[in-house]
């Protein structure tokens, strides 16, 4: 039994240094990554309910890695913010995104109301350059602050709630909208919405999901709707899959929509072609 007990544990030993060298290599992939300029930027749109209109995109990072192809952010996005990767990371994606929403500002009638949603991470908000570097992007871009929304998760607003908000109020001074991203899915949603000024709540996926289900879960989205209405601020449901949710989802009057309903996120030139039908879904 000794001699089995011994075999099972160094067994243990090596699947454990197995996953601690994977995680070491692809945190070395990582860096040559960000290096070499292997991220793209996709995009998803945004809708408006009431009248299937395009009103945004969000920028969702994507790992186009030499071997492997294209690398959703669900396998590398953890590490990233584990070893601080992700600040250069998110500082590329906000560039790339705020430079591409203005060339299609510039280039295309239809999309002078689309804004641009950009992912931000707790990292980059502990950043002191932040707020220089969007202040370069707006420059540099000429975008509109007020096209450009910034998606926080509430874990992010809840690892230094002075300071975070401190930057937060100078962003959002500056004209640019800030908007509490799956909302719902931390656990102290309702204490900081008065601590911070925010434009909008996004639904997480999660409880869309529960949308059209006759049970208590059903009532989830519509008290968030009911909320958002109360502040004053806008509403995005995330992950909407569905006509029937969609339908449901107007007659409760949220706002804004966006899903593989209407589209899965794309490159740039296929986004194009979606400002171009400007009606999605
Ligand atoms: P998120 O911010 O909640 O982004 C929405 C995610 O839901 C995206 O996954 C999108 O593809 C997916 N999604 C949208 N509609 C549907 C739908 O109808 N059905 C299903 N099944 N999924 C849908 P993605 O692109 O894999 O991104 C995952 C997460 O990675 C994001 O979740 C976000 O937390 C993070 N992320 C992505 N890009 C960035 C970035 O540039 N910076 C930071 N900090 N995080 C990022
Ligand atoms: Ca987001
Ligand atoms: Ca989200
Ligand atoms: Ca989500």
């Amino acid at each position: 039994a000794k001699r089995h007990g011994k075999s099972q544990s160094s067994t243990f030993d090596k699947t454990m240094r197995q996953e601690a060298l994977n995680t070491l290599r692809t945190q070395m992939q990582l860096r040559e990554a960000i290096v070499r300029q292997q991220f793209e930027v996709y995009y998803q749109p945004i809708v408006s309910l009431a009248s299937s209109k395009l009103t945004g995109f969000e920028a969702l990072v994507r790992w186009n890695h030499p071997k492997r192809g294209i690398i959703g952010p669900i396998e590398f996005i953890a590490l990233a913010e584990e070893t601080g990767l992700i600040v250069p990371i998110g500082q590329f994606v906000l560039k790339q995104a705020c430079t591409q929403m203005a060339a299609w500002h510039a280039k295309y009638d239809e999309a002078k109301d689309v804004s641009i949603s950009v992912n931000l991470s707790g990292h980059q908000l502990n950043s002191p350059t932040l707020v220089a570097e969007i202040e370069a992007v707006l420059a540099e871009t000429a975008l509109p602050p007020s096209a450009v929304k910034l998606e926080l998760t509430e874990s992010t607003l809840i690892d230094d709630p002075t300071s975070a908000q401190r930057i937060l109020k100078r962003l959002r001074d500056r004209g640019i909208q800030l908007y509490i991203d799956d909302f719902g899915t931390g656990y102290s949603s309702l204490s900081y919405l008065h601590r911070f000024a925010i434009d909008g709540l996004k639904i997480d996926k999660s409880f869309v999901d529960m949308v059209g289900r006759d049970d208590r879960k059903a009532a989830i989205v519509p008290s968030i709707v009911g909320l958002a209405h109360n502040l004053g601020v806008g509403v995005v449901a995330e992950g909407v899959e569905t006509r029937d949710q969609a339908q449901t989802l107007a007659l409760l009057d949220c706002a804004e929509a966006q899903g593989y309903l209407y589209s899965r996120p794309v490159p740039q030139d296929q986004a194009a072609k979606l400002i171009e039908r400007k009606i999605l879904g």
